[in-house]
């Protein structure tokens, strides 16, 4: 225990700078299903090799194998690894027992976003349907507060993301699953990222290629500059249900890339540089070996999460190790810590900050 409580105190400051700011700006951004052991150890060999499961062995063993995990996760997600892991703070490889998990019994999507904006794992809630989430969220709680009303917005790939902070009921624009984007201006590169959308096959039907909501949501943050914004990235969780371990491995590169671009973006712009702080999380976990595909309350390993915390008010611990076990729902406390608003979760428990 005396590694924990050593890191609980050099956790201590990492967002209490933020609790005073009076005007903060916070960029969620959620990978569906990806795992920790990609994050923190890049490909497994045995995925890797296997022909049913990557159509090019060889050309995908050149891009993303390497011989130590370090190299490894650094060629998979190059920016988490030279910068955020620099610059930021990361909490969640097993490996080095800094762990997280989620505190819902379903390891599924839905229930994983609900925990995550809600603050609470309520046991009720255990489909993926796209049906409003009956709790109060810690996004509600901002946009009800003075500061960042109006000024919060959502972009999601997968359909069912905007129900789990009700987002109608609460006043937030959200755009979801080839829906139109919702910014307040209008430019001629959102019109053309539209008419794309608009026309390209459905490949899945409830949800967008990620590049869309890339796409959407980086040109909203630059035209319209809301203080808060959740992104919600999905194709990783699809390529693993597809069974099809190159693309994912490719779609989790793409999203380092997407994530690399916002913060670049957002740190060259006035109204964000030096004031914006980035959460990146996800929903769950997905199994051990040959059962990554697939993720649920019968799958083991698969209610394991990740966190990485970067930008303002961050200290720049890297990545954790030896610390205390944190749950997705403590994100709620995370959000409403950076925005210094209060946030009480509807089942009364309130939740300490990760880090706090
Ligand atoms: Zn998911």
């Amino acid at each position: 225990m005396k590694h924990f409580f050593l890191l609980f105190l050099t956790l201590m400051p990492l967002l209490l700078s933020a609790k005073s700011d009076k005007d903060a700006r916070l960029v969620i951004i959620t990978i569906d299903g990806l795992r920790w052991q990609e994050v923190f150890s890049g490909a497994e060999k045995n995925l890797l090799t296997d022909t049913k499961q990557v159509r090019d062995t060889k050309l995908y063993h050149d891009t993303y194998w390497r011989p130590t995990p370090e190299e490894r996760r650094e060629a998979l997600m190059p920016f988490v690894w030279n910068t955020i892991a620099k610059k930021g703070t990361l909490i969640g490889n097993r490996d080095k027992n800094s762990m997280m998990q989620v505190a819902n019994k379903t390891n599924i999507s839905y229930p994983g976003y609900c925990e995550m904006m809600t603050g609470m794992a309520d046991d009720a809630i255990t489909s993926n349907d796209p049906v409003n989430n009956p709790h109060r969220n810690v996004l509600e709680a901002a946009n009800e507060n003075a500061r960042y009303k109006g000024s919060v917005v959502m972009y999601g790939s997968w359909k069912s993301t905007r129900f789990a902070i009700h987002n109608e009921q609460a006043g937030i624009p959200a755009s979801v699953s080839y829906e139109r984007n919702i910014a307040k201006k209008q430019t001629p590169r959102l019109q053309m990222v539209e008419r794309m959308l608009e026309g390209m096959p459905h490949f899945w039907r409830s949800e967008h290629f990620d590049a869309f909501t890339y796409a959407f949501a980086i040109e909203t943050l630059l035209a319209d500059h809301p203080k808060v914004m959740w992104i919600s990235f999905g194709d990783c969780d699809e390529w693993a249900h597809a069974r099809k371990y190159d693309l994912y491995l490719d779609a989790a590169k793409g999203t380092d890339a997407f994530i690399r671009d916002i913060y670049e973006a957002l740190e060259a712009d006035k109204f964000y540089r030096g004031k914006t702080t980035y959460l990146i999380t996800c929903d769950h976990g997905r199994g051990f070996g040959n059962e990554w595909a697939n993720h649920g309350s019968g799958t083991k390993g698969s209610e394991v999460t990740w966190l990485m915390l970067l930008g303002k008010g961050v200290e720049a611990l890297g990545e954790t190790t030896e610390c205390g076990l944190y749950y997705t729902k403590q994100v709620a406390a995370t959000i409403a810590s950076i925005l210094g608003i209060d946030f009480t979760p509807d089942d009364g428990a309130e939740l300490l900050p990760i880090g706090e």
